[in-house]
């Protein structure tokens, strides 16, 4: 506890556009190698570059959610480096007007609330993909992202643990996707983050020496990488064996530790000038305002309607404003079925243990809400009981059926009748004289085994209440 880890993240968010950002070429992830490219994109000298209106309002977006000053003219500069995914030598960014300065996220951990500061938001392009072939021996270059608008949000040193750090990029991720301003996936790189970190003695203001973390892509790998580049350097301070120098590492997840990448170059390296070949982009009052008015509900907003305004548990609320999938899907289906606390249920129940099956994340399920409504309804009305609705879900999440007309043309309506039930336990306790003797003896397990026999006589259709209720009734007799 004499040590205290100091922070800061640069966090690159890829922009939810349609177009890249100084072309119209086609942004769409999982296109074939090089479909999307044109000589703006591939860096060709003497090519007409404009700016993309929708990069710019969305990058706007990012700042009123995070508290900044939005600048009122932008422009973009040349940050010369040399990489074969970079076809023109230098990467437009923004060094000198950055869209959005001097924002803020306030971030929630069980150490109470707290105040992250941006230093800024600046409008950037992405860079090509290196596709490393080992059979072949070659490295071949897909273009496909090459000038993909991102956003880099840099904030200041402002965190001092892993939980912090986490609390921020979730709450990032929860204000940019609710707002579309990105899909925010961390697994598939629409969402990174490079991370800054030293280590000094607790009530020293000197900075330690800084090492900079690349390539850590989900919040676990990031904490782990903390963990791991923390100890090292108060390993290195306490005994010396290792002198830190100022330096990029890498974070290997299988071996869960960072290795040396190469030294930091500083900005000077870059020799970062103004390219005369953008205009610069004015921004105004009246078009913030105009962003600003057409912001969608934020996952805060959303979760005090859902608990304030349609009374539902603040457990529920919570699991489905962690997801703008999720919530999309519940007021959907919502529309279709208005029931809040039963669509909760079969979402947070039913529709998140089938995705976790299929190892699918919250982000990533899709149904058709119009069909979940209706299946909901089925069950809610007890025109279907809850293990038949359960199998019709599956079947509208792999074959698109419709659940009443399968529900019908199978005959999978609900038995209520009683006489038949009772039959059927008569049935089932006089096929089962043994476990009707350990019942006899005491065990209450078999009971769970009656309903099970039960249930399968009638084709898993019976109403489970009735019977529980005929069943307990039936075995007092005995
Ligand atoms: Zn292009």
């Amino acid at each position: 506890m004499k040590y205290e880890t100091v922070m800061g993240l640069e966090v690159h968010v890829e922009l939810a556009t349609k177009s890249k950002l100084f072309c119209a070429c086609s942004t769409e992830f999982g296109s074939d190698i090089n479909e999307n490219v044109c000589p703006v994109c591939a860096g060709m000298p003497g090519t007409s570059l404009m700016v993309n209106k929708k990069a710019v309002e969305l990058a706007i977006a990012a700042g009123l959610l995070t508290n900044s000053e939005i600048s009122p003219r932008i422009t973009f500069d040349k940050k010369n480096y040399f990489y074969p995914d970079l076809p023109s030598g230098y990467q437009l960014t923004q060094l000198y007007s950055p869209i959005c300065k001097n924002g803020w996220v306030e971030i929630e951990t069980d150490a109470g609330k707290k105040k992250i500061n941006l230093v800024q938001i600046h409008l950037e392009e992405d860079a090509g993909k290196l596709i490393h072939d080992d059979w072949t021996d070659t490295t071949l270059i897909d273009f496909n992202r090459a000038a993909v608008p991102l956003i880099e949000i840099v904030t200041r040193p402002d965190f001092r643990s892993a939980e912090e750090v986490v609390a921020f990029l979730e709450k990032l991720r929860s204000l940019l996707s609710f707002a579309d301003v990105s899909d925010c996936k961390m697994q598939e790189g629409s969402m990174r983050c490079d991370l800054n970190l030293s280590v000094r003695e607790k009530g020293t203001e000197k900075l330690g020496t800084r090492t900079e973390i690349k390539n850590m892509n989900s919040l676990k790998a990031i904490a782990a990488a903390i963990a791991y580049e923390s100890q090292r350097h108060i390993d290195a301070l306490e005994t010396g064996d290792e002198v830190l120098i100022q330096e990029t590492r890498r974070w290997d997840d299988s071996i869960g530790a960072t290795f040396s990448m190469r030294d930091k170059e500083d900005a000077t390296d870059y020799r970062v000038f103004p390219n005369p070949d953008i205009m610069p982009v004015f921004i105004d009052d009246e078009w913030i305002d105009a962003v600003g008015s057409n912001l969608p509900e934020t996952a805060q907003d959303k979760f005090i309607r859902l608990t304030q305004g349609l009374g539902l548990p603040e457990y529920d609320s919570e699991i489905i404003t962690r997801s703008k999938n999720l919530s999309n899907i519940f007021d959907e289906t919502l529309k279709h079925f208005n029931n809040p606390k039963e669509v909760a249920n079969w979402i947070i129940v039913e529709l998140l243990s089938i995705a976790k099956g299929d190892n699918k994340g919250e982000d990533d399920v899709r149904i058709d809400c119009r069909k979940f409504a209706k299946l909901i309804e089925l069950v809610d009305g007890r025109t279907i009981n809850r293990n038949v609705g359960k199998k019709i879900l599956s079947l509208i999440l792999e074959e698109g059926i419709d659940p009443v007309e399968y529900a019908e043309k199978n005959k999978l309506g609900m038995i209520n009748d009683t006489s038949l039930i009772t039959s059927t336990i008569q049935e089932v306790l006089s096929e089962n004289p043994k476990a009707l003797e350990e019942y006899r003896g005491g065990s209450k397990k078999v009971h769970g085994f009656f309903v099970g026999q039960i249930m399968r006589k009638l084709g898993g259709k019976a109403n489970p209440q009735i019977v529980n209720k005929l069943l307990v009734e039936a075995l007092k007799e005995i």
